[in-house]
């Protein structure tokens, strides 16, 4: 999948679950922790893919969601795939191919996503506001990069960290203090999940099993039959998904922000 699918899965995901969470178990949020949550789970469903390093030294290559701060990004996205491919070598069995690159390897597996979870949560608790800016200045920057990606290309990554760095302030001054926000963490590892389930839908799958071995493979890449698997860049992703993806966003954002403008009427529903 392409990083705008995976984004707006990631919002779609975010918005459908807080529609279902509203509806059936009464747990309501204010409109800024739900763009919140929103914003950081696309965000998130870019995150894995910060594994597809470039040359830093040359400022070449890299996926577009590396490119998103600029070099700094760039070499983020560096440290991360030599980091997977270690792991990969690390933990690697008989039947495991070599590789020479670590992308979707690490990063798309249930291990990563609870442990960016988990430590996202960790942080916010430890550190509060500031670390709930950090975080919101991260994840609203890739869901910039990845939603509005012909924007973000054109605009380029320092109006791109500059309007993130907005956002956060913005949010930072508005979100109720002292909560150690659980949500954040629990947005980020969603968002993460959301687009390993993406890549499995596509050719090339991913390690979701790890480290589950099997048949003497540590790294076994599942995902749907090539028959079946979503062409990347095809018509289906594009436009059918794209399109049944942000009408399921914009019918749950809808569920979510009637209810209380209704009660602000007194309107019985
Ligand atoms: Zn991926």
């Amino acid at each position: 999948m392409m990083g705008p699918s995976h984004a707006l899965s990631g919002a779609t995901v975010w918005l459908a679950g807080s529609w279902a969470l509203d509806q059936f178990a009464d747990y309501h949020q204010s409109p800024l922790a739900l763009a919140v949550g929103t914003a950081v789970c696309a965000g998130g469903a870019l995150f894995p893919d910060l594994d597809l390093s470039g040359k830093v030294t040359t400022n070449q290559g890299g996926a577009t969601v590396a490119r998103t701060f600029g070099v700094v990004s760039l070499f983020f996205a560096e440290v991360m795939e030599k980091v997977s491919l270690g792991v990969y070598y690390a933990t690697k069995l008989s039947r495991d191919p070599k590789r020479s690159n670590g992308h979707r390897t690490l990063t798309h597996t249930i291990p990563f996503t609870v442990l960016v979870g988990w430590g996202t949560t960790a942080l916010c608790a430890a550190y509060g506001k500031w670390a709930v800016i950090g975080v919101l200045f991260f994840t609203i920057g890739l869901a910039l990069r990845g939603l509005f990606d012909r924007w973000a290309e054109r605009a380029g990554w320092v109006i791109v960290t500059l309007v993130s760095l907005a956002a956060a302030w913005f949010t930072y001054a508005n979100l109720p203090g002292g909560r150690g926000y659980p949500l954040i963490g629990v947005a980020l590892g969603v968002g993460c999940f959301v687009h390993i389930l993406g890549d499995m839908i596509t050719r090339a799958g991913v390690p979701i099993l790890w480290p589950i071995p099997i048949k003497r493979r540590m790294w076994t890449m599942i995902g749907l039959p090539n028959k079946i698997a979503l062409r990347t860049g095809s018509k289906a992703e594009t436009v059918v998904l794209r399109v049944v993806m942000t009408v399921v966003a914009l019918l749950a954002a809808t569920g979510l922000v009637a209810r209380p403008v209704l009660q602000r009427f007194d309107i019985e529903i």
